[in-house]
């Protein structure tokens, strides 16, 4: 509700009647008039002048300084005028005496309204000035009624200052008080002051919960005259104050309820040192940071740990959540810096929120693997209150070791299994050298039986057993590095290097399966980073399964083409042949494992070939193509 504010002043005055008082003036000016014509005509002796007095006061009690002065200028005018009228210009007798006592009254109530006029004017502007005020403000004297209200009251309890007027507070706005209202009066008798939180209802029915500070007024001798109340209104900033105590609560559970680990880290410090990185000119942190693990160190011992909950305390082996708070290189240690690099990165980049992975240290001196969500406050500018959440996935990093393990294992075994499939091939290549030696050492015991040995031929003999025996010996390599069974190894290789030595190794083989080979390799090499044994199985399979696809086909329609290609989703390697083919509800299982359509078939080949794609970063599909038989296409992503 809003009252609707005027211009007067808010002081209880019994003659503020403004009713009456804007006829005043006109009163003032008929009893003026009335004045003079009773002292012009009247022939009484009497200083009926004196009563221009009344008139003066009649104008004073309503107007401002300038109409005193003129109703006064005007009493004295008639006064004069009267006097002339009557008398002449004689200036001895008793009439000139009452007339000069008329005119020292005129001057002297004249002097004194004025004086008083400038007291009230003071009084008004401290009224306006306490106008100005929010807060609403009301004096009551000390039987309780208000003798002041001002504007601010107005609007907040609904009630004019003409309406309070004369009321008792606790009544009008129904305050309700936070102990009894003796004690309250006993203690501002006592010490002048007091404030506190009182309830108090406007004229509206709506309750209000106002901070109140009142204080009391004493007279010249100390006598205790008035009581003034400020009140603030502060029910909204109650309301909100419950709203985020209650929100804080909740918070405040689900901190302390959650399954996972929660950190509150202060990460204000950090802020400035990203800023002073940037400052510097540094463009890329986690470049930065990588060459530098003293600059690593100081961040860290940047940030501090304000609150743990529960899980954390657990997850951590510690006592209780103090022995977490601080410093954070309690838990993270020397192999938690790549994941501290992360969270130091995204915020370099201006990101709020982060996930990474990290190894930290309980404070058993365990190492465990955690997964971490970081989220800055709502403010990111502020960053003194950064939540953490981790996840422990130790045992999920155990378990995808083992499956590693199992699969590295098992791609041994097939590929132990292949090699056994060509031991027929492989006896002949190390076999063909091998005769190819035989037959050069004979020939060089025949040129050296000669009278005279050609040296020449001995010496090209000799080269060719070197090379033959060369050859062998790279067979065998190969065929060991096939068999042996080493934890995979990333390396940066060539794409075409790879393909050809697999293509190497089956070329017999395929021979044998009366299938030809074509190689077409990209020109460059794509280099990739992978596991030359592991890709080489790819190959060799896809391969080896091209040629047994063909099997009983005319000879001279079995063709096999191999590729290398740079292509745009990546370096892939693609084997195709001119075989029956891939029926779709054959197509849709053959990654399947233990799948297979041949008699003595595994079936694992092509899902040990798909997990080793995964395990590279890459795939391998099939590709639909026009031209009869299948094509298979290795593609990886990781190019160096
Ligand atoms: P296996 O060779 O022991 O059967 P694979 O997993 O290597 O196991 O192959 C699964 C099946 O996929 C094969 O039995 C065959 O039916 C089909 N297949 C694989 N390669 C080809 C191909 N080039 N052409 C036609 N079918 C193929």
């Amino acid at each position: 509700m809003t009252v609707e504010a005027t211009d007067k002043t808010y002081l209880a005055d019994p003659l503020d009647d403004r009713r009456w008082s804007r006829w005043i003036p006109y009163v003032a000016a008929l009893l003026a008039t009335a004045l003079f014509v009773f002292d012009t005509l009247s022939p009484m002796q009497f200083a009926i002048a004196v009563l221009y007095v009344v008139v003066i006061m009649m104008i004073a009690s309503t107007c401002g300084r300038r109409e005193v002065i003129v109703a006064a200028i005007a009493c004295v005018v008639l006064t004069v005028t009267s006097y002339v009228v009557v008398h002449g210009f004689h200036f001895e007798d008793s009439a000139w005496v009452r007339s000069m006592m008329s005119l020292s009254a005129i001057a002297i109530t004249t002097v004194l309204a004025l004086r008083n006029l400038s007291t009230v004017k003071v009084a008004q502007e401290r009224a306006r000035l306490l106008d100005l005020s929010h807060d609403a403000i009301f004096v009551h004297d000390l039987s309780g009624n208000i003798t002041y209200w001002n504007r601010g009251a107005e609007q907040l309890y609904g009630w004019s200052s003409d309406e309070a007027a004369g009321q008792q507070p606790r009544e009008l706005i129904r305050t309700v008080f936070p102990m009894s209202h003796e004690a309250i009066i006993a203690e501002i008798h006592q010490t002048g002051r007091w404030e506190g939180e009182l309830i108090q209802t406007t004229r509206d029915g709506r309750r209000l919960t106002v901070s109140s500070r009142w204080a009391l007024q004493r007279d010249d001798q100390d006598r205790p005259l008035a009581i003034l109340e400020t009140n603030t209104d502060v029910t909204e900033q109650k309301r909100a104050d419950a709203e985020l105590r209650r929100s804080e609560r909740r918070y405040r559970n689900i901190f302390d309820a959650a399954g996972v680990s929660i950190w509150e880290q202060d990460y204000s410090g950090i802020k400035k040192a990203i800023d002073a990185l940037r400052r510097d000119g540094v463009l890329d942190a986690r470049g930065y940071l990588e060459q530098r693990p003293d600059e690593i160190a100081r961040l860290k011992a940047l940030v501090r740990t304000m609150d743990v909950n529960d899980a954390t305390v657990e997850l951590f082996g510690a006592k209780d959540r103090s022995e977490l708070l601080g410093p954070i290189s309690t838990v993270v240690g020397a192999d938690g810096d790549a994941g501290f690099v992360e969270v130091i990165d995204a915020l370099f980049r201006g990101e709020t929120t982060t996930s990474s992975e990290a190894v930290l240290h309980t404070l058993a001196g365990d190492n465990i693997s955690v997964l971490f969500n970081m989220r800055l406050a709502s403010e990111p500018e502020v960053m003194n209150s950064v939540l953490i959440s981790m996840t422990d996935i130790t045992e999920r990093h155990r378990f995808q070791e083992a499956l590693d393990r199992a699969n590295s294992e098992l791609a041994h075994a097939a590929r132990v299994a292949t090699l056994g499939e060509l031991t027929a091939s492989i006896a002949h290549e190390v076999n063909q050298p091998l005769a190819a030696i035989v037959t050069n050492g004979e020939a060089c015991v025949r040129w050296l039986s000669r009278q005279e040995p050609d040296l020449g031929e001995i010496r090209a003999n000799l080269d060719r057993i070197i090379a033959n025996g060369n050859r062998a010996a790279e067979v065998i390599a190969r065929l060991r590095a096939m068999a042996k069974k080493t934890d995979p190894r990333y390396e940066p290789l060539s794409l075409n290097e790879v393909a050809e030595q697999a293509a190497a190794l089956v070329d017999r083989e395929l021979g044998i399966h009366g299938a030809q080979l074509t190689v077409d390799l990209a020109n460059p090499s794509p280099e990739i980073t992978g596991d030359r044994v592991q890709l080489q199985q790819v190959v060799l399979n896809l391969l080896l399964n091209a040629a047994q696809a063909m099997n009983g086909q005319p000879r001279d329609t079995r063709l096999i083409a191999l590729r290398t290609i740079d292509g745009q989703d990546g370096p892939m390697i693609e084997v195709s042949d001119t075989g029956p083919g891939l029926p779709p509800e054959i197509a849709s299982r053959i990654f399947e494992p233990f799948f297979t359509t041949k008699a003595n078939g595994m079936g694992m080949g092509l899902s040990i070939c798909r997990s080793i794609a995964a395990a590279h970063g890459g795939e391998l599909t099939t590709v639909e193509k026009s031209e009869p038989g299948s094509t298979f296409r290795l593609i990886l992503r990781n190019r160096q």
